[in-house]
């Protein structure tokens, strides 16, 4: 069975095709366009490409496109992509302008170009579907909680792609089978005592951080937008209700300029004033520049943050992980966040920790009893998996 993961931005296409023969998972090819126009003429040009190298014969050759949709109204899960569900997605676009639009243009885009096959989203809000209320209620009017303000937290494909693989590497494949079934059972796959414990820390262009119990997500620190949380590239992160309407009035900004300067100029870049880039912000912080200094101390201080929150709600930790581009490569911002928390079983090794680049491995000292590790993620194949179950099952 082939199945085309389909990543949209508002002007690239990336995709991952993959091929679940015979029991194997295999990536038969990837690839990407970027400064696309004509939506309709890029997708022509990645199935071009797949039957150019072979990876498919025809159109016909495709099981579905999956997607990785990040936000509907009253909908989340792996679901079908009817214009039902596109429209969902598009009652939503305000809360997400450059994730979720690109989806509602690029999904109707492929229903138009292939008719006649399934289009899959697996939402990014749907790894919370089981988390308990109190961690994703807001305390607002019902009304506007009625209105869909609550927190729906994100990055949900790479979350659970860490759930799965932790618990594999914990030696724990109980909870492991519990994560990968979670969208086919809701999460009632036995599993054994003692409960397995697990922070998921996505540092990346977008950071969030999620609490695992038994493979289950109990919270994220992204809420209503992917705009909370910890400071991202150029976002904002989280940031007290009453600073939008306080800004706007002492600054004159109209709302629609205060959302831009939120999303666009805020975040690492704001406290820098260097770049959206961690790199270049590390560079610029080693040579003196406060500025970049304080984004990094800002940033490091909310990931402790959001680490002490689940480090409460699960009480312990098994495992603290660590994935995403900056999760996954900058080994100095992962010192900076196991820190002096030794007190709390977090023990890095330095030496383990410099070495792990890009790589699967464990990082914490011989005597932590906090294992530390970094796992790169792979929220494609996760995307790819769920429409494949979703296929079985219909
Ligand atoms: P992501 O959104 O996961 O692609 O992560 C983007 C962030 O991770 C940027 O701030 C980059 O500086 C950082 N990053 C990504 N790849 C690397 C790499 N190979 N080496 C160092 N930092 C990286």
């Amino acid at each position: 069975m082939k199945i085309l993961v389909a990543n949209l931005g508002s002007t690239s296409l990336k995709w991952r095709l993959f091929d679940f023969a015979a029991g194997a998972e295999t990536l038969l090819h990837k690839g990407g366009l970027e400064r696309v126009t004509d939506y309709g003429a890029a997708i022509d040009e990645c199935l071009g490409a797949l039957q150019r190298d072979g990876a498919i014969a025809g159109e016909a050759d495709l099981a579905a496109v999956g997607f990785k949709t990040v936000l509907a109204k009253n909908l989340s899960g792996c679901v079908r992509l009817d214009e039902q569900a596109v429209a969902a997605m598009e009652a939503m676009n305000s809360v997400a302008p450059a994730h979720n639009t690109a989806y509602v243009n690029g999904v109707r885009q492929f229903a138009r170009r292939m008719p006649g096959t399934p289009l899959v989203g697996l939402f990014e809000t749907a790894f919370y579907q089981w988390a308990p209320e109190k961690a994703m209620r807001y305390a607002v009017p019902p009304r506007w909680h009625e209105a869909g303000i609550r927190r729906w937290g994100f990055h949900g494909a790479s979350h659970k792609f860490i759930a799965e693989r932790s618990a594999e590497l914990l030696g724990r494949d109980d909870v492991a089978e519990r994560a990968r079934r979670l969208y086919v059972d809701q999460g009632r796959t036995p599993v054994r005592e003692p409960a397995l414990r697990v922070v998921s820390c996505h540092l990346g262009g977008s950071s969030s951080i999620t609490g695992i119990r038994n493979g289950v997500a109990i919270g994220n620190s992204l809420g209503l937008s992917p705009q909370s949380g910890l400071p991202h590239n150029n976002r904002v992160g989280d940031l007290d209700a009453m600073a939008l309407p306080f800004a706007m009035r002492t600054l004159g900004l109209s709302a629609d300029e205060a959302e831009r300067q939120l999303c666009q100029e805020a975040g690492l870049l704001g406290i820098s004033g260097v770049s959206n880039d961690i790199r270049d912000i590390q560079a610029a912080a080693a040579a003196g520049n406060a500025a970049a200094q304080l984004a990094l101390d800002v940033f490091v201080h909310e990931a402790r943050r959001w680490i002490g929150a689940y480090l409460m709600e699960l009480n312990g930790l098994d495992a603290l992980v660590f994935t995403a581009g900056i999760g996954e490569n900058r080994a100095e911002i992962r010192e900076a966040i196991c820190a002096e928390l030794d007190q709390l079983g977090i023990r890095l090794d330095p030496d383990r920790n410099q070495a792990t680049r890009a790589a699967e491995g464990v990082i914490s000292a011989d005597d932590s009893p906090v294992k530390l590790m970094v796992i790169p993620t792979n929220e494609e194949l996760v995307v790819a998996r769920e429409v494949r179950r979703l296929l079985d099952r219909q």
